[in-house]
């Protein structure tokens, strides 16, 4: 049976965060500081639901250990991916992830995390931070005790299109200004390096310095995959990255486009304008799961979307 998962976002309040979302995807929001909305998530902390077909009301952690079929029977105990709107109002702490070694010996088992950025919106001056300058990691904790934050970092200009790979290890922090789609491991530790020494509820949030330095790649490389745009009849595909845990293209899409779903499941996020994906209509903000074996799909519309596997 040829059914697509529809998903119902899960938001989460951040002191960072803002209220873009509404308008730009027509979401419910909880309120002015939403940061983040958690658009395909089995993860424990933000788990939708189903919101339409024969299993509505189910949560994605449930399909998955229940219909594990319709993800192709791979195995794992956790859905492997996480799928995220991110709206930041305020600058996000200085972070960086453990890869799933360190993660696995240090978290209890759990996962490392990579993470990849696509910049959906954001201010003409608008920038982000990605890698480091730090030539040892005896200068990195020099310069992060002597708080050298404008030595330390590398902040880069952004505008709306921007693609960043985050590899575990990466000095990181979306800033001020920035509506973007994280696609990432389904991992949700994190490092703190730096919040600007901001109080938010009146007190300092938790540094994790050491973990950090254990983890830092030293000196940062940039990541070395570029963007490939395919010109197809009715639409352009950009290839985005391909590393071990998913693959990210972007569809532009103007007309009706047939498109064969090969892939164990298929995330979907549309991204702008408005169409229909078969018989389901959809509009920016819309996300879906094109599960094992749904084969072709038809979308129709003017629209752009994002397309994960693993
Ligand atoms: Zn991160």
């Amino acid at each position: 049976m040829k059914e697509m998962i529809k998903l119902a976002p899960v938001f989460k309040t951040m002191v960072w965060g803002g209220n873009r979302m509404r308008d730009y995807f027509g979401y419910e929001i909880p309120g002015e500081n939403t940061g983040e909305a958690w658009v395909v998530s089995a993860h424990p902390q933000g788990d939708c639901l189903i919101s339409e077909g024969r299993f509505a009301g189910k949560s994605l952690s449930w399909l998955w250990k229940n219909h594990r079929e319709l993800f192709g029977n791979i195995e794992g105990e956790e859905f492997p991916l996480l799928v995220k709107f991110i709206d930041a109002r305020e600058d996000l702490s200085i972070q960086v992830h453990p890869d799933d070694e360190y993660a696995r010996v240090h978290e209890n088992g759990a996962r490392g995390k990579t993470e990849c950025w696509y910049i959906l919106d954001c201010e003409a001056e608008a920038d982000i931070i990605v890698g480091h300058q730090a030539k040892s990691k005896e200068e990195m904790k020099q310069w992060m005790e002597e708080n050298r934050w404008e030595d330390f970092l590398k902040v880069r200009p952004i505008r709306p299109g921007d693609f960043f790979q985050i590899p575990p290890g990466t000095v990181h922090a979306i800033r001020k200004g920035t509506l973007l789609i994280e696609i990432q491991q389904n991992s949700a530790i994190t490092y703190r390096m730096y919040d600007y020494g901001r109080m938010p509820g009146g007190k300092l949030r938790e540094l994790h310095i050491k973990q950090a330095l254990d983890v830092v790649q030293c000196p940062h490389e940039d990541y070395a995959g570029k963007k490939q745009i395919s010109h197809e009849n009715g639409y352009d595909k950009t290839f985005l990255v391909s590393c071990p845990f998913y693959t990210v293209e972007k569809y532009d899409i103007w007309g009706t486009v047939m498109l064969e779903q090969k892939q164990p499941f298929l995330i979907v996020s549309v991204i702008d304008g408005e169409g229909m994906i078969d018989e389901n209509p959809v509009k920016k903000g819309t996300c879906l799961i094109l599960p094992d074996g749904y084969g072709t799909v038809c979308i129709k519309g003017e629209l752009s979307l994002m397309a994960a596997h693993i």
